[in-house]
């Protein structure tokens, strides 16, 4: 008999070559191998297919495919394909599957096909699964360890975009707004330097615990960065509601963190933006969150502040007025004028402040430092102001001493200038450049500096003041205005704020603040200097507490180097 153009010899020889690879390739483990008859009827069940599946040897035989393993979605799929190979001999390609175990579980396996007796009214399918188990969870590990922040296990910034985009997807289709919520630490660094990073980011777990507790279900917890944490939430949360939210988080911040042996308190402040009156792009809805939680930072931290059009139109003109500084910084447009410090004792000229002024070529550009030296010191713009104010000072006392007018000058220096590596050196060395004195250049500081300050920045001050150098507490009264504070810092001034002489003649309480800082500030031997004395009545309170120095509009307006020689020469003539 001939079948096919084959002799019955062949025939045998070829079912029995069949024969011998199905033995073979069912003896592999953890390969499964199946048999099927043309209604695909289960015929052969290996051992492994009883481990990979799920189902007995006896369970399986004379199940239909389908029924067995194939999940219901796919099933008329995989029945089309098995017509097509039976009736028009198009083999079904191998493929990476996701089939379904007895118990329901899904089970990935790498499918292969082979059709045996295949020109027989009997042909047999037999599909190989390999079990893909261990790769697809490796491959499952891998994608979770790319989307999340290993430190506090949330969510990393990579998931965020990706939740953002289905959730800003979910809220255009059925016409409902959502939040996003961004965290920041207020005086996170400060510990991280103190306490070491390990203290740092254990911190940064109990707040992730913390956080997580105050979210009710209401969005996702997202770790964004460094000490930064962004909510995305749920949509059709009303306003009051995010309010609520925000308001939880911040008070979650009440109670101390205990790190080891430390007690240590900290705040946060939150920033909200809305989809999508705000932004509707993710990178726009972060931006204005960011902005928004600057704000409440600005408005001294601890709180939440939604973002509104107002802020945007005040980045804005930030933005510009960074460009604006820089350009200013390139063409030389600033000025120092100096304010004298009068000595209240011999009325003489002790000193002096350097008051940086800026005058850009268009005139109605200009602003006053309150205004453009907070926006310097968020772009770091303020180091290579500060750069040109310590120059331009060592060049103005260099100028001075050539016309014999010995005075010290005092500059304001940011925190963000005294963190630099190079500071100190750049200070000596500036001032050597001039032949200056180490004392010849005092340095003012405000208090939130100096007790956020790490113990390099410290000894580095302390190495300055054992050197002669002069340094002023600024606006004492109005930080954390702790006077126990005072005793570990090695500072030679205290400016008392200008606030606090405003009513101080007259105001009992605000004269009673006044007469213990300059109480306590003698007890440390430290020289007192009152700020904004402006009336006679202010400089004989001054006089009669024993206050050391003043400085004020009463005595002289900040002033231009000419004016202040002018001064000097017509106090030689008195
Ligand atoms: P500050 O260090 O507290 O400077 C004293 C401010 O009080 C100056 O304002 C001065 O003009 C003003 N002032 C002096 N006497 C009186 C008075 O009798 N009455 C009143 N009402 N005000 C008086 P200014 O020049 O506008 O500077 C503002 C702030 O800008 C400074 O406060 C300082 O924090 C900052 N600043 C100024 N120049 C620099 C600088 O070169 N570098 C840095 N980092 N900050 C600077
Ligand atoms: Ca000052
Ligand atoms: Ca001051």
């Amino acid at each position: 008999m001939v079948k096919n153009g084959k002799s019955d010899l062949s025939l045998a020889q070829y079912e029995k070559g069949e024969q011998q690879f199905l033995e073979l390739i069912s003896s592999l483990p953890k390969v499964s191998v199946q048999g099927y008859d043309k209604d695909r009827k289960v015929i052969y069940w290996n051992k492994s297919s009883e481990a990979i599946y799920g189902y007995s040897h006896a369970e399986a035989i004379g199940k239909k495919l389908e029924e067995l393993i194939i999940p219901e979605h796919m099933r008329s799929e995989v029945i089309a394909l098995h017509h097509q190979w039976i009736e028009k001999g198009i083999p079904i390609p191998s493929e990476e599957l996701p089939l379904k175990r007895k118990d329901g579980a899904t089970i990935h396996v790498f499918s292969s096909h082979v059709m045996l007796k295949e020109h027989t009214s009997t042909p047999e399918m037999y599909c190989i699964d390999i079990d893909l188990s261990e790769q697809h969870a490796v491959r499952k590990q891998l994608k979770h360890m790319a989307s999340t922040d290993l430190l506090t296990g949330l969510p990393n910034r990579r998931q965020l975009y990706e939740v953002l985009q289905s959730r800003i997807k979910a809220s255009e289709s059925n016409n409902n707004p959502f939040y996003l919520l961004f965290i920041d630490l207020d005086m996170f660094k400060e510990v991280n330097d103190t306490l070491g990073h390990s203290w740092g980011d254990e911190l940064l777990r109990t707040v992730t615990h913390r956080l997580r507790a105050c979210l009710k279900d209401e969005g996702m917890l997202v770790r964004f960065g460094g000490d930064e944490f962004v909510i995305v939430s749920n949509l059709g949360l009303s306003e009051d509601q995010v309010h609520q939210l925000a308001q939880r988080l911040t008070n979650s911040f009440e109670c101390s963190f205990d790190l080891g042996r430390e007690r240590v308190r900290i705040t946060c402040s939150v920033g909200i933006s809305a989809f999508p009156s705000d932004g509707i792009k993710p990178d726009d809805l972060l931006k204005y969150a960011d902005v928004a939680m600057y704000q409440a930072k600005a408005e001294g931290g601890n709180r939440f502040r939604m973002f509104d059009s107002t802020l945007g139109d005040r980045l804005k003109k930030q933005v510009l007025m960074a460009v604006q500084l820089h350009e200013s910084l390139q063409n030389d447009e600033f000025e120092l004028m100096y304010q004298p410090q009068i000595d209240l004792e011999t009325g003489e000229i002790s000193a002096c402040e350097a008051l940086l002024r800026w005058c850009p070529a268009d005139e109605s550009q200009s602003v006053p430092p309150s205004e453009f030296i907070p926006i310097a010191e968020r772009t770091d713009l303020i180091v290579l102001i500060g750069q040109w104010v310590l120059e331009q000072a060592c060049q103005q006392i260099n100028d001075w001493r050539n016309k014999g007018i010995y005075l010290r000058v005092d500059i304001n220096v940011s925190g963000k200038e005294l963190v630099q590596p190079n500071f100190f050196e750049n200070l000596d060395e500036c001032k050597s450049g001039y032949n200056l004195a180490p004392k010849d250049i005092g340095i003012e500081l405000t208090e939130n500096i100096l007790i956020q300050a790490n113990n390099e920045v410290i000894n580095g001050l302390k190495a300055q003041r054992d050197k002669g150098v002069d340094i002023s507490i600024d606006d004492f009264g109005v930080g954390y205005s702790s006077l126990s504070y005072l005793r570990q810092f090695p500072i030679s001034h205290l400016k008392v704020d200008r606030s606090f002489l405003l009513n101080a003649p007259e105001n009992e309480f605000d004269s009673a603040i006044m007469e213990a800082i300059v109480n306590v500030g003698k007890k440390l031997n430290l020289s007192i200097v009152a700020e904004g004395v402006e009336t006679e009545k202010q400089a004989n309170y001054c006089q009669r507490l024993q206050v050391d120095f003043a400085q004020g509009y009463l005595y002289a307006k900040p002033m231009s180097a000419k004016d202040i020689e002018k001064r000097f020469y017509a106090s030689l003539s008195d």
